[in-house]
């Protein structure tokens, strides 16, 4: 039988127990005959922990030492795991993310890969151990310095080594019992999906459903491998992220996968800017120059009597200070009034492919948030999706709002949350 990959998410190994409770499941797979590779994420909430304790010494730790710091988690639980299995009978050897081979550009908190070498992962396949790795880190090619994935990255870690060693699948282990129409801490009555395709599923995790990581299903659908995202607490079937077979059942799409959600993000608003040729270029390239993605843009129409006009846009929240301080600094240079900067602001998106040959859903969707009396504040839209920007207490009243509107409820069973915070 082929290498499986499997990645354990910080909530299935919280404790001690979590992490016995893992290391069975691991066995279990190595004695059905597979060569097995884990990738697991810090103990419960550590991360968070870690950057509050950060944050405690110093209002801005240097990036190159953060990540320093945050690697650590996953260190304690990869070692902790290998004991774990040990103590079961069967080898095991853990490895950073650099002694795994996970090659990254530069970029600290943010880090991609570039390349994964993973010699001594199959060195120890090749003896007959387990391989431990930890995620959501590697080393930088140039500076030789240790990097992170961005929160949530032990999922890339877990393809992309998939990816490198030709695994036959990605298995995502984690605190529900797949991918839900909505997040069921927020909907019970979620419906989980058997199947995803890679399509929908990226616009699912580019709007905040952090089940996977965005990058992780970018790098499964380059590599056309499958992933399967299912429980670590429970043995239910899980949820596949693949592309449809053709003439299968799926080819006939439900139109809408699901309702995302996402509170991570802030919305600044340059007041009063000239209505002249080049200044939304000198903001943007402003903005670009401090490395700051952006998400929604609305420029408003400009009031005659002034001849200015407002810009709108939002972005990381992790970002804003970042970004007020670069617009600030263009002040003068591009002669806007004021800036306002909020983060009390959410985003709610629904996504579906069949929205494409669906006319009537932005109506619907729109007259659902209307009756739960939810303030649009912005939209955006693609092909498949449909975004607006509330308040950030109306969020989980536009969730429920849209999923009912849409049919989307589970016939019966109510979906299970078995672990984690939710932080
Ligand atoms: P892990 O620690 O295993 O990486 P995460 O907390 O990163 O787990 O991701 C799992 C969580 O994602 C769930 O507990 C759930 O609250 C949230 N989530 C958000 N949207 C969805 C969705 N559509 N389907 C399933 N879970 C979702
Ligand atoms: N421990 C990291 C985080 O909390 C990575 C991960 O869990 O995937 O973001
Ligand atoms: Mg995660």
């Amino acid at each position: 039988m082929g290498i499986v990959v499997q990645k354990y998410g910080g909530s299935s190994v919280a404790d001690a127990e979590g992490v016995k409770r893992v290391a069975q499941r691991i066995v279990d797979a190595k004695r059905a005959g597979h060569d097995v590779v884990v990738v697991v994420s810090a103990m419960g909430d550590t991360t968070d922990e870690l950057i509050d304790l950060a944050e405690q010494v110093s209002p801005l730790p240097p990036p190159r030492e953060l990540d320093m710091l945050l690697t650590a988690g996953e260190r304690i639980s990869m070692a902790l795991l290998a004991m774990a299995v040990g103590n079961l009978g069967h080898e095991a050897r853990s490895f950073t993310g650099s002694q795994a081979g996970v090659i990254t550009d530069s970029r600290h908190g943010k880090a991609k890969i570039i390349d994964v070498t993973p010699g001594r992962i199959e060195a120890a396949l090749t003896q007959g151990a387990i391989a431990i790795v930890a995620g959501f880190q590697g080393v930088s090619q140039d500076s030789k310095d240790i990097t992170t994935l961005g929160r949530g990255g032990s999922d890339t870690t877990a393809v992309a080594l998939a990816a490198a060693l030709r695994a036959d699948v990605c298995e995502i282990y984690t605190d529900v019992d797949g991918v839900f129409t909505a997040d069921p801490r927020i909907v019970p009555t979620a419906r989980r999906r058997e199947r995803i395709s890679y399509e929908e599923m990226l616009e699912m995790a580019a709007c905040g459903a952090k089940v996977l990581h965005l990058r992780c299903v970018e790098y499964a659908r380059r590599y056309d491998l499958p992933i399967h995202v299912r429980s670590s607490f429970s043995k239910m079937p899980g949820t596949w992220i693949a592309d449809p077979e053709a003439g299968s059942e799926d080819m006939e799409q439900a139109i809408i996968a699901g309702v995302a959600h996402d509170r991570s993000e802030a919305k600044i608003t340059v007041v009063g800017v000239p209505d002249k040729v080049g200044e939304a270029a000198r903001i943007f390239e402003a903005l670009a120059d401090a490395q700051i993605n952006l998400d929604m843009i609305v420029q408003n129409v400009s009031a005659a009597a002034t001849n200015r006009t407002d810009i709108s846009f939002t972005l990381p929240r992790a970002d804003g200070q970042t970004a007020m301080a670069a617009l600030a600094r263009i002040k003068d240079e591009v002669g806007y009034d004021s800036l306002l900067y909020d983060d009390q602001i959410g985003k709610v998106s629904l996504i579906g492919a069949g929205m494409r040959s669906h006319p009537g859903v932005t109506a619907t969707f729109f007259s659902a948030l209307a009756s739960a009396a939810v303030n649009i504040e912005m939209i955006s839209t693609s092909e498949i999706r449909i975004s607006v920007i509330v308040d950030e207490t109306q969020v989980n009243d536009a969730v429920t709002a849209a999923h009912a509107a849409f049919d989307l409820e589970a016939e019966q069973v109510e979906a299970v949350v078995y672990g984690g915070t939710g932080r």
